[in-house]
This record gives C-alpha cells, structure tokens and sequence, in this order.
C-alpha cells in the first residue's frame, strides 16, 4: 500500500482478497504490506492488475519463491520471537547456552548460574538426544525436562530443547520455551507440522538429507503455514566434503547474510556443532555475530572431558566467560 493508506483502504483490499477466495496477511510499520495467501489460480493476472488500480495501492508483486510465509517479499519487516519478555531477532543479540545433554542436577544447575552469570539470555539442554548410535547416552527423557523446569525457576531464563517425535511436541511445549529441531529432522515432515500446530516458539535447525537455503526455508513453511510465526532459523554447520576431519562441520557463515535478504526470519548460529572443536568456537562465534547473525547458541559444559555428549565442542566456564566477553568487545565495532 502507500504511505498513508488509510484503514479502510487496506480493508478494502483485504476485502477484495477473500472475495476471490485468498487469504490476506497484513505487516509493515512504515508501509502496510498484505500478502495474499492462496493457489494461484487462472485470474490472478488480472485480479493484480485491478489492485494495482486501486489508488492506495502502491504495487502488487507476484511472490514467485516457492516458500511465501519465510519470504522477505511477504513480510519486509523483520519478524520477533518473543520468548518469556525476550525479543530474538530485529537487531539485537541474544545467547543461548548450555550443556548439549542434561546429564544431572548438578551438571546442570551449575551450568545454568554460570551462562546467566556470563550475560546468556536462554539455557539449552537436550532431554532427548539424536545420537548417531544407539548405544550413545539418548538423554533423560522427561526427567530432563524436570531439570530443564527447575533450572529455569532458579535462573529465570527461559529453556530451549530438542524434540525428537512428532508424540512428544505436547510433552515438551509444556516444560520448554523452543523447541528445538534438529539438523537431523529439518525434513521430518510430520514433525514439523506438529511444532507448527503447537504455535510454540521454534528453532530450525538447518540439516536433513538436502540441506540447501531453500530446502531450509521451506521446511520453515511448513512450521509457518500451521498458523505458527515463532520461527527461528539455526545454521550448524554442513558436513564436510573431501574427507577433511580438521573439523566436525563446514559452518556456513554466508548463510546468515543470505538469510537475511530473502527472510524476515531471525536466524541463530551454532559454531559448537558448526566446528565440533572447543578451540575453535569463539573464532567462528565472533564471525557469524559480524555477519549478522540475531543470536548464538553454544555448548557449555562444567567439565568437557567428561561430558556424556559432545564433550569436544562443549567450553567450560572460563571460556565461555571469555567468549560473551570477546563478542561484547566485537559489537561495537560493526558498522550498520
Ligand atoms: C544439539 O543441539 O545438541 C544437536 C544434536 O544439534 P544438531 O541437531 O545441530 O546436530
Ligand atoms: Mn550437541
């Protein structure tokens, strides 16, 4: 619409739409944008050219990528998940961290002081684990998300975690703020549908057998068209072509840049999983916080050598002291 479209001009509009049987979303603040939701059917030619008459109608612009509701066409304004009070996405960066699995009260509750104490705004923790063997530690299941809960109560930050089965989505709402898709499941179908009708905050991690950008934003759709707008994307890393095993994962940097002109998604950055090596994280940390990545998530872990999942990758207190710290020094720096 143009500047200064009055309300009833844009109801109009929205009017029109649902006439012919579209559905109409409505976003902007400098300008109001109305995206039209719908199958593209043999009149929509002309249907675009009678809009475009209308006088409050600045343009009408077919959205020709095959993910609409993730697109930055749709929706010009960055989208902002609210979680508990906290805002992702928009500008601001937040951290998530914590251990890779709950492995027990103490592990962690120290975990949780500690990150919040270094400037963390979420806690991560798996209750439930995707392992690569069966006989790996698969993760306390629901007494996790028990210890997830009382971390929470004693630290106040609110708790991102995995879910692994479409049956669990229920379960895990109830004790988590995100729940967490793993790169393993981005194309688990049936599972993101069921994030998407619990209208839950979700993180979407980029992976699956296929994980190319637009694969991603259209496992995103898939969340998006439930109904549910609290998606965030997640980069973790691709795996590694050649043979190289100087790290776990390529993490794809780029991927933030590129995200954020054709999505108004907030996009997190997961140089944990992205390197698989401790050693290597506050470098790749402070290159996605200069790309422009909304936030980060990071393993921490009281003592890595003796983590019962990802230990490599996992730091410890000091270091993930010293990372916010590195990434604090960092912000300042970066040009607008
Ligand atoms: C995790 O966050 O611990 C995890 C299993 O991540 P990913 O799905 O990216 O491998
Ligand atoms: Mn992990």
């Amino acid at each position: 619409m143009r500047k200064g479209a009055t309300k009833d001009q844009i109801d109009h509009v929205v009017d029109r739409l649902r006439e012919r049987g579209y559905g109409a979303n409505l976003s902007g603040t400098e300008v109001s944008v109305i995206g039209a939701i719908g199958v593209l059917d043999d009149d929509k030619a002309r249907l675009a050219e009678q809009l475009a008459s209308l006088p409050a109608v600045d343009k009408v612009v077919p959205v020709l990528k095959r993910f609409k509701l993730a697109s930055r066409e749709f929706h010009p304004d960055p989208t902002i998940v609210e979680v508990d009070g906290l805002r992702i996405g928009g500008g601001d960066l937040i951290v998530m961290a914590g251990p890779c699995s709950v492995e027990s009260e103490q592990q962690l509750l120290s975990t949780a002081h500690a990150v919040k104490a270094a400037g963390a705004n979420v806690l991560r923790g798996g209750a439930f684990k995707p392992r690569t063997s069966p006989y790996d530690f698969q993760g306390m299941g629901r007494d996790g998300l028990e210890l997830l809960a009382r971390a929470k109560k004693e630290t106040g930050m609110p708790i991102v975690s995995e879910v692994l089965d479409p049956h669990d989505v229920e379960l895990c709402a109830k004790y988590v703020d995100i729940l967490q898709i793993g790169a393993r499941n981005m194309q688990n179908y049936a599972l993101l549908r069921e994030v998407g009708r619990s209208g839950h905050p979700v993180l979407l991690k980029r992976g699956g057998m296929y994980p190319t950008i637009e694969n991603w934003m259209l496992c995103a759709e898939y969340i998006l068209r439930e109904g549910n707008r609290n998606v965030m994307l997640c980069e973790r890393g691709l795996p590694v072509g050649g043979g190289e095993t100087a790290t776990r994962n390529v993490l794809d940097v780029s991927a933030v840049a590129v995200v954020h002109e054709i999505s108004h998604l907030p996009i997190i950055v997961d140089p944990s999983h992205g390197t698989g090596k401790a050693a290597y994280v506050p470098a790749l940390a402070r290159a996605a916080v200069a790309a422009g990545a909304d936030g980060l998530i990071i393993e921490v872990h009281p003592d890595p050598e003796r983590a019962l999942s990802d230990g490599a990758q996992s730091l410890d207190f000091e270091q993930f002291g010293a990372l916010m710290k590195s990434v604090e020094r960092l912000r300042p720096q970066l040009a607008d």
